[in-house]
C-alpha cells in the first residue's frame, strides 16, 4: 500500500474514533440507566437467559425463567431434563422447541467437556448449541465481565445508521466497532446502543428532532 493512502486510511480511522467516542459521551448521558434488562443471577442463568432471548423481548425471556430456574437448578439438572418438559415451560418463547433442545444439548456438552462449568472464553462458548456471536458476546460481558460486544438488530442498525460503519451484516459491525472502541468499553457500548435503539432510534420511526445524536449523525433527518 502506497504511503499516502496509508496516511489517510490511518487519519480516517482517527476521526472515526473519535466520532464514536463522541457518540457513546452523548448516550451515556442520555440512557445512565443502560444495563442488562434480563434477570440472572450467576452464569448459569445469563446464558440460559440470553439463549432465551434470540428473536424474543426480555420482558418474556423474564416471565419464564423464574420457573425454569426453579425447576432446574443448574447445569446438572438441565443436563439431566427431558426436552419436552423444558419446551413447557418456555413454550410463551418464540421458537421454545430450537431453544428447548439447544438449551439441554449445551448442558450436556458443558457438563462432559467443562467440568460443569460455564465457559469464560468466546470460542468455547460459541461451539455451544444456540449460541452465536451475539450471544457469546453478551454472556461474556453480563455474566464475566469480560470484553464482549454483541451485535443484534438495534446495535447493527443504530451503529450504521450514524455513521460509525457502513456494514451490511452484524458480523461486520462487530468487527468494525470493536476496531473503534477500547475493549473495556465494549459492553457498555453494546447496552447504550440497544438502549438508543429502542428508545429514540427506532427501526421505523427513528425520533431525529429529539435526538441527542442529531448534529453528528449522518442520517439525521433535517426536519
Ligand atoms: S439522529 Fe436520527 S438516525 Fe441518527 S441516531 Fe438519532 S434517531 Fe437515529
Amino acid at each position: 500500500m502506497k504511503v499516502e493512502r496509508k496516511i489517510t486510511l490511518t487519519l480516517q480511522h482517527t476521526e472515526k474514533q473519535k466520532l464514536t467516542a463522541a457518540v457513546l459521551n452523548c448516550l451515556r448521558q442520555a440512557h445512565p440507566d443502560a444495563g442488562p434488562r434480563l434477570h440472572f443471577s450467576n452464569p448459569y442463568q445469563a446464558l440460559v437467559a440470553t439463549i432465551l432471548s434470540a428473536q424474543t423481548t426480555d420482558e418474556q425471556v423474564n416471565r419464564v425463567t423464574p420457573l425454569f430456574f426453579k425447576k432446574y437448578l443448574d447445569i446438572k439438572a438441565l443436563a439431566d431434563a427431558e426436552v419436552s418438559h423444558v419446551e413447557e415451560i418456555i413454550k410463551s418463547v418464540g421458537l421454545f422447541r430450537n431453544k428447548a433442545a439447544h438449551l439441554v444439548a449445551a448442558a450436556r456438552i458443558i457438563l462432559d467437556e467443562h467440568k460443569g462449568e460455564i465457559p469464560d472464553d468466546f470460542d468455547s462458548l460459541l461451539k455451544l448449541p444456540g449460541v452465536g456471536r451475539k450471544t457469546a458476546n453478551v454472556v461474556l460481558f453480563n455474566a464475566f465481565g469480560k470484553p464482549g460486544l454483541g451485535v443484534d438488530t438495534h446495535v447493527h442498525r443504530v451503529a450504521n445508521r450514524i455513521g460509525l460503519c457502513s456494514e451490511k451484516h452484524p458480523e461486520g459491525t462487530e468487527k468494525r466497532l470493536k476496531e473503534l472502541i477500547p475493549e473495556q468499553e465494549w459492553g457498555e457500548a453494546h447496552h447504550l446502543l440497544i438502549f438508543h435503539g429502542r428508545r429514540v432510534c427506532q427501526a421505523r420511526k427513528p425520533e431525529c428532532t429529539s435526538c441527542t445524536l442529531r448534529e453528528i449523525c449522518k442520517n439525521a433527518c433535517k426536519s
